[in-house]
């Protein structure tokens, strides 16, 4: 019997409804549909945590309409500088990636860091020429390029010379995609990636690559992946404030999530982030509009949503 399960989130930088249109909407559910029929074909054999998120994140770096990989967002610069992080929970090895710029799916890099480097974060050309050695994919920046990241760029432009007529939306400016992932043998892991925030100052790190902020997995305790302006989650360190309720409070998976939403909201971030306790539960919890996220349960059945009505199980 399977008792594995699946989450993930393409970010809390979610499209006002009213902006989409019914091509792009759908765009986005089935790349959350096919990056979680990626991640459950590892869980589904037996396969380990750690290959089903990273499996599940490179599926959403690949897909434009998530900001990580192809479709990031673009620096003040008019760069793209992308941050990455795995966590195993087994051992709490962890491996992470900050302003890379030329890593297909930076996801894959923070694996090798964790795997085949003594470092835990490596950044900007040394990540670069890391992923390089280690005989990784690399591209040009234009790769990570899409119409929509220009023109938010623009607009971006326009804002700081005040001449912006209608309000940057929440999906303009930021965005992230993540994984949690609880196997057959009761391992957890934990994987996100991201461009940041578009126009932000160039060098700028947020929360993804910082372990214990964006990101955080730990066997018998929670996997957590997070969503929303990083500077916040590294403050409050988010992801590992979680693990610590649940190990040393006896806080539930709810109760320990529901907290660190409410502190970020108190704070007054907009905030999203999934995670996966040690027995498996799943929580998706966000004080915005909308967070991109889906899962999939024990029994196999596949869930997608963008906002509070529309969580549905999908064919
Ligand atoms: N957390 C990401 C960052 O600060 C952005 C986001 O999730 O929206 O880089």
């Amino acid at each position: 019997m399977i008792v594995a399960s699946l989450a993930i989130h393409g970010g809390a930088g979610t499209i006002p409804r009213a902006n989409f249109t019914p091509e792009s909407y759908k765009a986005a559910r089935d790349g959350l549909r096919d990056a979680l029929r990626a991640g459950w074909a590892v869980l589904s054999k037996g396969g380990l945590a750690v290959d089903a998120v990273e499996a599940a994140v490179v599926a959403l770096e690949n897909h434009p309409s998530f900001n990580a990989g192809h479709g990031a967002v673009l620096n003040a610069a008019g760069d793209h500088e992308l941050d990455a992080a795995i966590m195993d929970g087994r051992d709490r090895r962890a491996g992470a990636i900050a302003s890379a710029r030329a890593i297909r799916n930076p996801v894959r890099a923070a694996r090798r860091v964790m795997e085949a480097s003594d470092c835990v974060l490596l950044s900007a050309a040394g990540a670069d020429a890391f992923a390089r050695e280690q005989g990784l994919e690399m591209v040009e920046q234009a790769y990570f390029t899409t119409p929509l990241r220009q023109q938010h760029w623009l607009r971006a432009q326009e804002e700081q010379a005040g001449l912006l007529k209608r309000e940057r939306s929440e999906a303009e400016k930021h965005g992230t995609v993540g994984a949690v992932a609880f196997d057959d043998h009761g391992n957890l892991a934990a994987a996100t990636s991201t461009g940041g925030y578009t126009y932000k100052r160039a060098g700028r790190v947020g929360d993804t690559p910082i372990i214990g902020a964006g990101t955080y997995a730990a066997n018998g305790v929670v996997a957590v992946s997070c969503t929303g302006m990083g500077e916040f989650f590294i403050r409050r360190g988010t992801s590992h404030d979680i693990a610590a309720r649940i190990r040393y409070r006896g806080e539930s998976l709810e109760a320990a999530t529901a907290a660190a939403i409410a502190d970020l909201t108190e704070d007054g971030c907009g905030a999203g982030l999934i995670a996966i306790d040690g027995a498996g539960r799943i929580a998706l919890p966000h004080n915005t509009e909308g967070m991109y996220r889906g899962s999939v349960t024990a029994d196999g059945v596949v869930s997608v949503g963008i906002y509070a009505d529309d969580f549905a199980v999908v064919d």
